[in-house]
């Protein structure tokens, strides 16, 4: 019993550590279920199978029969893929299991696969009936347990064997499946929130817009490449008076109503963030000047119009001031977002309220 053990703690380790590796594939994929595309559900089905016939080819033959971890690989890939997923699943598995039968010996084979299709088949009627909850997956894992009682029965020699063997089998079983459960579940709620804490770090807190570091990583991906982009620096005209008058946090609801505006105004393909305090940037790829400078006029004339509110203050306006540039041949990101900075130094200089687009002279 206690080899029997040792055994299956080996197989349980295989399971678990090729789970581990099989799953970084899919970290960024949704929840999977029966509804996913296609290519994930193969996906699941490849990985599952290939767990599969891993803990196949490394089973513990006891008299006719061999005994394994296969189940759990089986109901975790129908559990999350549906049959398309099982059903790769499952010829893996009795791909290996054929592998592993000496010749002439073929009833652990065929029983083993008449347990795959018949699961298979339950679990598809299950379904109709049943929701992705931990409760389904032990409903399946036990139905396949249930499944393969009377096969073990039929390729072991003695009763008391059978008892025996029925014994480490559930258990196992229960237990291989429970933690595989549990540790799926885990790692996808880590690679969750690394996603979060990634898309954090890159979003301005105020705004919810893209933050400075965003913008720069974007530059530098339209430099690494060498796409042309238009860009916009728009930066609101006396906030510090905003701030005097309504307060800090009249100042930041005035920051939360541009953004939207600037988002509403924006192209789909445009990136809007905030490179920080009242100053905002529009990366439009693929725009020329002429049409950036004009995307930028109508912001201002949307801004100018708005009404801003506040609090129980009367509603009030806010002008804004944008400079525009556009990338030539040869020419850095950071000497693109110069341009503009310097053509909104020049619409501030010359009355505010007011669009200018880089030109050389
Ligand atoms: P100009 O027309 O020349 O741009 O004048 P300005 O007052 O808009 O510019 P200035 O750079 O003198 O002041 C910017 C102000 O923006 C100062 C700072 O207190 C305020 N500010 C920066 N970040 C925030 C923020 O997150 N919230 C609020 N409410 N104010 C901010
Ligand atoms: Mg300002
Ligand atoms: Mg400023």
């Amino acid at each position: 019993m206690l080899s029997q053990f040792n055994q299956f703690l080996l197989n349980f380790s295989l399971l678990i550590t090729s789970l581990l590796f099989a799953f970084l594939p899919l970290r960024h994929t949704e929840r999977i279920s029966a509804d996913s595309p296609i290519r994930t559900r193969l996906v699941v089905g490849l990985i599952a199978g290939l767990i599969g016939g891993l803990l196949v080819l490394n089973s513990i033959t006891y008299d006719g029969a061999k005994i394994d971890l296969r189940l759990v690989a089986l109901v975790t890939a129908y559990y999350y893929g549906g049959w398309v997923s099982g059903g790769i699943t499952m010829t893996a598995i009795i791909g290996a299991r054929f592998l592993v039968t000496p010749p002439g010996v073929y009833e652990g084979l065929i029983l083993a696969t008449l347990i795959c299709l018949a699961l298979l088949v339950t679990a598809s009627i299950y379904r109709r009936f049943a929701a992705q909850t931990f409760k389904d997956y032990l409903v399946l894992l036990g139905v396949g347990i249930g499944y393969s009682l009377p096969a073990l029965y039929l390729l072991t020699d003695t009763f008391m064997r059978f008892l025996e063997m029925a014994f480490v089998y559930i258990i196992f079983n229960l237990f291989g499946g429970y933690v595989t459960y549990r540790f799926l579940q885990e790692l996808r709620k880590h690679f969750q929130f690394v996603q979060t804490q990634q898309e954090l770090a890159l979003t301005d807190g105020l705004t919810n817009l893209a933050n400075r570091r965003r913008l720069d990583e974007t530059l530098a991906h339209y430099d690494q490449h060498g796409y042309a982009f238009s860009v916009l620096i728009v930066d609101i005209d006396f906030f510090k008076s905003v701030n005097d008058t309504y307060g800090h946090d009249g100042g930041d609801v005035v920051l939360r109503q541009l953004s939207h505006l600037l988002q509403h105004c924006s192209p789909d393909e445009a990136l809007v963030g905030r490179y920080g305090g009242e100053e905002f940037v529009v990366l439009l790829p693929d725009m020329p000047l002429k049409e950036a400078v004009r995307l930028g006029e109508t912001i201002r004339l949307a801004c100018a119009d708005q009404h801003f509110v506040f609090s129980t203050y009367p509603a009030f306006h806010v002008t804004l001031s944008i400079g525009a540039a556009s990338s030539d041949q040869g020419e850095t990101s950071f000497e693109v977002v110069q341009k503009a900075d310097q053509s909104l130094y020049q619409a501030k200089q010359t009355g505010r309220n007011k669009v200018v687009g880089y030109s050389e002279e």
